[in-house]
This record gives C-alpha cells, sequence and structure tokens, in this order.
C-alpha cells in the first residue's frame, strides 16, 4: 500500500479507535494511585500484545504506578540491528478517581470530551493504533521500536527518568505524542522548570506588650519574593513566579515562620544556572531572620538542537507524502521530552490529536483529528 493510502485507511478504523481511547479514559488513572495505575498497566500490556509487540516488559514501582516498556523489533534483531526509534507516552492524569462522574466520556459536536483525553490518552491511543497499523499492514520500518509506557510525568517523573534517560541514550530519536501547539504544530522546544522552595524563620514576640523584640518572617518574605521576582528576564524566556505564600499563625503574634514556593521556567541550561546562583545568594534584610532555600531544576529545558531541527525537516517531508503540512514552535511548559531531548536525542513532541483544555474541565480532543495523526505517527515511524 503507498504511504498516501494510509489516512483513509485509518481513517475507515475511526470507531475502533474511538473505542480504544474510550476504554482508555474510563480507566482513571491518577499519578499517585498505584492500584489504579497498575491495573491500568495490566490492560496496556494486552492492548502492547494484540498491537505487534515481541516484548513487554513490567518495571515494578514501589514508590507508584508500574512502568511498561515494549520492544517492536519489525525483524531487526542481533548486534547489526540499527538504533531504535523512541516512542513514548505516560498514561497518568491530573485528575482524581471519581472524576468521570462529572467529566464522562462523550463525544459531541466531533469533539471527544474526558478526563485525559488530550493529556494524554490521545496520543496514547495514536501509538498503540500506530504500530498495529504498520503491523497490520505488513510494513517494516526502517528500525526497531521501543515504547515506553510511564506512570509518573504528572508528577514530574521522579520514578520514570532513570527509565527514559537510559532507554534515550540507546535510541536514534524520539517522538512524544503529547498535546500539539494549537492547530497542530509540533513541539520542538520546551521550557525547562525548575521548583524551589524558601522557609523563613523569624523571631515570635507578642505584638501589643513587645513587639520591638520580634522580628517578622511575613515580613522578610514580602523583601524576598520582590528580590525573587528580580530575577526574572523574560526578554529571554526566564519567568520566576511565586506561585504560593504562606506564614505566621495568631494574629497577635509576630510571625517566626513563612514560606514560597517558587516556580522557575527557563529556555537554556545557562539561564538555569544563572537563576539557581541567583536564589541561592538571596540574603535576610532584617536583623535577626534566616533563610533555608531548597530545590532545583525538575526538568532540564528542550533546546532545540540541530539535531531536533533536522529531525523536524525530514519529518516534514515525510508529512507530505500523506497530504500534511507540519509546522513546529515552542512551549512553557515541560514533559518526558525535555529528558531525551537534554542528553541529545532529537526529539519532536506535541504528535499528539488536536484539541484543547489540558487539566481543565474542558478538556477535549477532536476526533476527525484522530485518524490522520495516527497515519502521521505511522508514516514518521516508515521513513524516519
Ligand atoms: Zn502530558
Amino acid at each position: 500500500m503507498p504511504p498516501t493510502d494510509l489516512v483513509p485507511y485509518l481513517t475507515s478504523q475511526r470507531d475502533e479507535i474511538v473505542a480504544l481511547l474510550r476504554t482508555l479514559v474510563e480507566h482513571e488513572s491518577p499519578s499517585k494511585d498505584k492500584t489504579a495505575l497498575d491495573a491500568l498497566a495490566d490492560r496496556l500490556t494486552g492492548f502492547l500484545h494484540s498491537a505487534g509487540a515481541s516484548s513487554v516488559d513490567r518495571i515494578a514501582n514501589p514508590d507508584g504506578g508500574d512502568h511498561l516498556h515494549a520492544r517492536f523489533t519489525f525483524g531487526h534483531t542481533g548486534p547489526d540491528a540499527p538504533r531504535p526509534a523512541l516512542v513514548m507516552a505516560h498514561f497518568d492524569t491530573v485528575w482524581p478517581l471519581g472524576t468521570l462522574a462529572t467529566m464522562p466520556f462523550r463525544i459531541e459536536d466531533g469533539r471527544v470530551h474526558g478526563p485525559g483525553t488530550f493529556d494524554m490518552k490521545g496520543g496514547l491511543t495514536l501509538l498503540l493504533t500506530a504500530l498495529r497499523t504498520l503491523r497490520d499492514l505488513n510494513l517494516t520500518p526502517p528500525r526497531p521500536v521501543e515504547f515506553l509506557l510511564t506512570s509518573d510525568e504528572e508528577v514530574g517523573s521522579p520514578t520514570s527518568r532513570t527509565l527514559i534517560e537510559d532507554t534515550a541514550r540507546q535510541a536514534a530519536y524520539a517522538l512524544v505524542p503529547e498535546p500539539p501547539l494549537p492547530g497542530g504544530g509540533l513541539k520542538t522546544a520546551r521550557k525547562g522548570v525548575g521548583r524551589y522552595s524558601l522557609k523563613v524563620t523569624g523571631i515570635p514576640a507578642h505584638s501589643g506588650i513587645e513587639p520591638e523584640k520580634g522580628r517578622s518572617a511575613l515580613l522578610e518574605l514580602a523583601h524576598q519574593i520582590i528580590a525573587i521576582h528580580a530575577i526574572a528576564d523574560p526578554s529571554i524566556g526566564t519567568t520566576l513566579t511565586v506561585g504560593r505564600a504562606e506564614g505566621g499563625g495568631a494574629v497577635n503574634v509576630v510571625p517566626a515562620f513563612a514560606s514560597a514556593e517558587i516556580d522557575v521556567r527557563v529556555s537554556t541550561l545557562a539561564e538555569a544556572e544563572r537563576v539557581d546562583r541567583a536564589l541561592h545568594r538571596l540574603t535576610p534584610t532584617l536583623d535577626g531572620t534566616s533563610l533555608t532555600l531548597t530545590g532545583g531544576l525538575n526538568r532540564p529545558p528542550m533546546e532545540r538542537t540541530d539535531a531536533t531541527a533536522s529531525l523536524f525537516e525530514r519529518a516534514r517531508s515525510a508529512a507530505q507524502t500523506i497530504g500534511l503540512s507540519l509546522t513546529e514552535g515552542s512551549t512553557g511548559g515541560g514533559s518526558d521530552a525535555n529528558f531525551t531531548s537534554a542528553i541529545g536525542l532529537p526529539t519532536l513532541d506535541g504528535l499528539g490529536p488536536l484539541g484543547a483544555g489540558a487539566h481543565a474541565v474542558h478538556e477535549h480532543i477532536e476526533v476527525d483529528s484522530l485518524p490522520v495523526r495516527a497515519a502521521l505517527i505511522a508514516t514518521l515511524i516508515q521513513s524516519l
């Protein structure tokens, strides 16, 4: 079958694709619920086998849901096998158990609604569909495919990061069907994400009897918040946001304690290092108070390397063979693509179906984009 036929072929399978998506969405899977995640991993193991996986390894995870590592050899085995393609998706969502009661899976006006449809059970459905299609049509990609399904992306990938990086070191390139840019553009650059916590200790005192003996941790924190925001440099993409702060206790006591949580976004590793140094240089303004900073860079920036740029160019040509014109762009949000890209692997993210509302109650995807994007992923695996 010539490649141009993949879109009509998959369009004829739209109902099956939607049914698979429905199964995945109706199995709720919050990042912290090991029982729910492991039960979904059981079902995904079955889907991987029916998509033609040569093997499926389950990576036991005592600190969260298990992860899955499947291999599709496509006949490429032994020491001379080419470096594999890495495709990956996370099967956890930000939605707690029971969300389906108020946000059920439903199709309305050409849109599929439900928790995790856009981020990223839609993308996961595309990967399973693309691999099954290659098998069903007897197509042989030029390299084997390693497929990682991980359970903790939405909480920063604490237990899957090493698995992702180790697999990425062996691979030729990575494809990630996280949500695309509005309109369907791929993501070839993502900001790095840092999380810090600042604790301020002051000196408590009765605010009426001897306020002069106190040192307000809250006042000190107010100075620090202004200093923290001054580290930002939005013109080159560096932002710092104190997204949460608290302190004090009784209203008639000079507060002895205050704290703040800081979100950091950077476009380059150099900026991540500059911000880290600047945060560690913060010093108290008021005598008698002290500061304790913890945290660091959670995801390194995904910089648009030359290797990723040339992978995108080849993807763009391949997409033209099925009538698609691909665009690319950058985003402030992080994903597991940040890890593969930071170790030098050319990475294309944002290959998921079109939609909107990740992490929001209006989360949905466009039904008609499911077959098209599955055809795109199958084409990329077949040609890159
Ligand atoms: Zn995601």
